[in-house]
């Protein structure tokens, strides 16, 4: 049985979004740098030399992936720290410089921005259409001469809602540097820092088939930003740590594999989902329809059913999902995503979201829906 299917039921895997398996061709590319290629990069001795060419080869592919030099590259520990350096590193490097964000950004957004406001920094986050859009006129509108950083996401991880990124930039206008956090749009979406504008863009390896725990921050030439993790003064003091050298060799070979893959990726994707949002037709209606979303995302409502108690029954039957709205401390609340959208929390908690991935193809959107259609019966 393939691992990204159901060992019991065979079952496709639909949590693309949480997470993907790895491609196989990525961990074959890792795998040496555990064993004969250990050396750490920052050392003055051949061990260290491998490793080191080996790292340095990755930002260069990297770099040529996004479109940028080796030098606006920094290898992180994932998505999360990146855009943590990216809102953080600007705010303090402009001594309680002000934040602009939208409502719906990623928990590592906003909560580094709300840790900012604590220190002082004026934070604003823009509020978003009922598809769950940012108006660009009113992110421009927010931004002042004691703006730091502008953060919108490229696209949103639970509602696949793709952000006019490109027009945020134009409507910015140079007044402040702009990040995305382009972590869920990597797969489907050209994303190319020239293209899109932006001055800093987030990405993490195990959404697009690399390993967990590496990512990282495009940093536009020219652009200061304050450490947040201090030490050895690896990558150019932007971050400290020993180098995550088989992470970063496993990551350029999964966004290699991505990036060259994206026509067929929607196609192949896009189907599947397509195909699964038909089959619930009847059943489902979907949270998006008016705006962009990513060919991997179909995030639905099932009228007068709990979404929990379906991702239990979906459970038991080897289809992994995701609820939109997360459970703390036994109470369950709604996904500020869906808040921010302006979905009643009856709603909200009607909600799932399926998500697919490079393992996907266009029968197992059929697939899923009979299993979903089944689990409804009961
Ligand atoms: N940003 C977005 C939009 C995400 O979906 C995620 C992961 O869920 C992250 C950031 C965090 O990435 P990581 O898991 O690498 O820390």
């Amino acid at each position: 049985m393939k691992p990204e299917r159901c060992e019991n039921t065979g079952v496709p895997y639909l949590d693309h979004a949480a997470t993907t398996p790895m491609r196989p061709e990525v961990w074959e590319a890792m795998a040496p740098f555990a064993h004969e290629l250990f050396g750490n990069a920052s050392g003055a001795h051949r061990y260290a030399r491998q490793a080191k060419n080996a790292y340095e080869e990755a930002r260069e592919r990297a770099a040529a992936v996004l479109g940028c030099g080796a030098r606006e590259i920094v290898f992180t520990s994932g998505g999360t720290e990146a855009d943590n350096l990216a809102i953080k590193g600007r705010a303090l490097r402009e001594g309680r410089g002000g934040i602009v964000i939208s409502q719906v950004e990623h928990e590592a957004v906003i909560e580094a921005a709300e840790f900012c406001e604590r220190l002082g920094s004026p934070v604003y986050a823009v509020a978003v259409d009922p598809q769950g859009r940012v108006d660009p006129t009113q992110v421009s509108a927010h931004v002042n001469d004691d703006t730091a950083v502008v953060s919108v996401m490229a696209a949103n991880n639970e509602t696949g809602v793709i952000q006019p990124v490109r027009e945020i930039v134009d409507a910015v206008a140079g007044r402040a540097p702009v990040h995305t956090d382009a972590v869920q749009a990597f797969n489907s979406t050209d994303v190319n820092v020239e293209a899109l504008g932006v001055d800093m863009l987030s990405l993490s390896a195990h959404k697009f088939g690399g390993p967990k725990g590496v990512g990282l921050l495009y940093v536009r030439d020219g652009l200061s930003l304050e450490a947040v993790i201090h030490g050895g003064g690896q990558e150019l003091g932007r971050r400290s740590g020993t180098s995550n050298v088989m992470g970063a060799v496993g990551m350029v070979v999964a966004m290699e594999l991505a990036a060259a893959d994206r026509t067929g990726f929607q196609r192949r994707v896009g189907e599947a989902r397509d195909r699964f949002v038909q089959g619930l037709a009847g059943v489902a209606t979907p949270t998006i329809e008016k705006v962009d979303v990513l060919a991997s995302h179909a995030h639905l409502r099932f009228p007068g059913v709990r979404n929990e108690s379906l991702l239990i029954r979906l459970d038991r039957d080897g289809l992994a999902v995701s609820v939109g709205s997360a459970c703390a401390s036994g109470a369950a609340t709604v996904s500020h995503v869906l808040t921010a959208m302006g979905v009643a929390p009856e709603a909200a908690r009607e909600s799932l979201r399926f998500s697919f991935g490079w393992t996907n193809q266009a029968e197992d959107g059929d697939e899923a829906a009979r299993v979903v259609l089944a689990a409804l019966d009961r």
